[in-house]
């Protein structure tokens, strides 16, 4: 399985990802939702009170009638003075109306936003901590981080700004079209004459835009990934003295999102001075046909009379929907982003588990230790098999060493036991490992774990530096606590001084005392109390006994305790030979 096969596979199979991000993230939060958008076009709608109220004190200046559209007249005063407070207070109060329903907006639209983003990140760690250690043995690191931060990011800025944008567009169109419609029908239909070339050239826009937005997403994933690679691998650029290659190929990825970003920005900025060139010829028709009414006469096809006020009001609001009208592409950007980052949450999300529960969620109890291994198999991928049916039996308080060549599959052996990877055996009745008689695919992962206690190679404390001594000493103190039944022992003693591994030695004797453990060690004087020494090579076990009877066998088992004793002569050919091989 390559690098982004796991992830492409599921991607493909994602189905309306916006939908589902809703239907699974937003539900919750409809409530926050509904009063966003509400809040929104309250301030949207509050925002077109000023103009209104503008245009209706010119009115009575001119000696014509007070008026605000949807306000009976009735309840209206009739004296100039009365008239201009009740404006500054119209339009005082708008204001306050617009920042007051503004604010609450924003915190309506971010509470729904960021709390749906903050579940999918939550969830999306959950899913990915469950998958199998074959995901991670692909080393889909900087993919996973990419799409716990960038692709969050990218849904936020669409549940926050896009929607905010569309809803604020919605708004005005509608509010901006009722309200003139309402004033003067026939002027509106002049100053709204761009709108339908407005809305074609966007959509023009739109069809030009796409590949060039989704060209600088890929380049700007595939920069994203040459970084997360290059910084990841800088121990070895160093060491290999090729900062320079590295700095060119990151030059190349850079200068190809140089490339389409540029690409896409030269159409955007072809596109905002297009916008508002409409927008001035929204204001010049509406200058042109209103002050022709005025200056001149009844237009052809209009009747009545034009007030200068409502004249005024509509210059005004002419120049609204312009802004929004040209937010149109980025709303629409973010939501081809946002789409395509919920792809990718949701393909993570899809990954099925392998290694998992059983349904009925058994659990293993009041461990004794017996462990059986029976005819196990195992390969890590399709191709090579790396454990070959291997059958042995640990009675409860018995220590079993493995020892043999590097790749001979030790370790693997035991992450078996703890069911990192689960045996390549179809079915119970067909092998597997046993404790206690019960096959370890038929219980809980966490109760199979919790009675086995491990002390690994590498003992990760999250941030904190230790030395390899310190580490593994609190890798014991943890077992110490859980007190488990089985003890699995990865060379334990690697990476310490002699006297910690004297030490360390004597605390993992009396850990394994009364229980069942199994121990990888490349110093053979710390396996040679074992009851009983299984010796693999290339997934087998070749030799098997305690340790004065695989000596008396003559075998690699004693050829390796003579290397170790300092006699390097015993070394077998072939082995030296394998284990150049190995270290390729
Ligand atoms: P040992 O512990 O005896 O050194 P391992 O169990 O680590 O051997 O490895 C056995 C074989 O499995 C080796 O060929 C190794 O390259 C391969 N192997 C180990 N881990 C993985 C993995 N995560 N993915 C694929 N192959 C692996």
């Amino acid at each position: 399985m390559t690098a982004e096969s796991v992830f492409d596979r599921y991607r493909a199979d994602v189905d309306r990802p916006m939908r589902r991000l809703f239907a699974a993230y937003g539900k919750p939060r409809y409530g926050w939702f509904a009063v966003g958008v509400l809040a929104n076009l309250l301030a949207q709608f509050a925002s077109l009170a000023p103009p209104l109220v503008l245009g209706a004190a010119v009115n009575k200046l001119s000696g014509q009638t007070y008026s605000l559209p949807l306000v009976p007249e009735s309840l209206l005063p009739t004296g100039a003075e009365p008239l201009f407070w009740l404006s500054v207070v119209f339009i005082g109060g708008a204001f306050l109306l617009t920042g007051l329903f503004t604010y609450v907006y924003g915190v309506a639209a971010n509470e729904f936003a960021h709390g749906v983003m903050h579940a999918v990140r939550v969830d999306c760690f959950e899913t990915m901590s469950r998958l199998d250690m074959s995901f991670f043995d692909d080393k889909q690191t900087g993919e996973t981080m990419s799409i716990l931060s960038s692709d969050t990011e990218n849904l936020e800025m669409f549940l926050d700004n896009a929607l905010t944008g569309a809803v604020r567009l919605g708004a005005m169109l509608l509010g901006i079209g009722v309200v003139l419609f309402i004033a003067n029908a026939y002027l509106a239909v002049i100053t709204l004459l761009v709108a339908p070339v407005m809305t074609l050239f966007t959509y023009w826009f739109m069809k030009r835009a796409e590949p060039l937005y989704a060209a600088r997403r890929s380049s700007m994933g595939k920069l994203n990934t040459r970084l997360e690679n290059s910084i990841a691998g800088i121990e070895l650029t160093k060491t290999t003295a090729s900062e320079a290659y590295e700095t060119d190929r990151v030059r190349g990825s850079s200068k190809q999102l140089f490339d389409d970003t540029m690409a896409m920005l030269r159409l955007s900025y072809f596109y905002r001075p297009g916008m508002e060139l409409l927008a001035g010829v929204s204001f010049t028709l509406t200058f042109l046909v209103g002050g022709y009414w005025l200056f001149v006469g009844v237009p052809p096809g209009a009747s009545g009379q034009l007030q200068v006020g409502t004249f005024v009001s509509f210059l005004f609001l002419s120049q609204r929907f312009a802004t929004p009208l040209a937010e149109v592409s980025n709303i629409i950007d973010q939501y081809e982003n946002a789409k395509a980052s919920s792809e990718r949450v949701f393909g993570l999300m899809d990954i099925p588990v392998e290694v998992d529960d059983p349904a009925d969620g058994a659990e293993l109890t009041d461990v004794e230790g017996r462990v059986v291994y029976d005819d196990v198999r195992f390969a890590y991928d399709d191709s090579e098999t790396v454990i070959d049916g291997v059958s042995f039996e640990a009675k409860p308080g018995e220590t079993v060493a493995l020892v043999g060549p590097t790749g001979a599959g030790k370790s693997t052996m035991l992450k078996l036991l703890l069911r990192m990877y689960d045996v390549s055996n179809a079915a119970e009745t067909d092998g597997g490992i046993r404790v206690d008689g019960r096959d370890i695919r038929d219980v809980t992962l966490e109760s199979l774990r919790d009675h086995i206690g491990y002390v690994g190679q590498e003992t990760f404390l999250f941030g904190v530096k230790l030395s390899g001594g310190q580490r593994q000493r609190i890798a014991i103190a943890r077992v110490v606590l859980q007190d488990p039944e089985l003890l699995v022992l990865d060379e334990a003693t690697s990476a310490v001084d002699t006297e910690t591994e004297y030490l360390i030695q004597k605390s993992l004797d009396s850990l394994s005392a009364n229980r069942t453990t199994f121990a990888i060690a490349h110093r053979l004087s710390t396996v040679k109390d074992a009851d009983e020494i299984l010796v693999m090579e290339a997934g087998r076990v070749t030799e098997r006994g305690d340790h004065e009877t695989l000596l008396a066998e003559g075998g690699l088992y004693a050829d390796l305790w003579s290397v170790q004793a300092g006699d390097l002569e015993s070394l077998p050919e072939e082995f030296e030979a394998r284990v150049i091989d190995e270290s390729d």
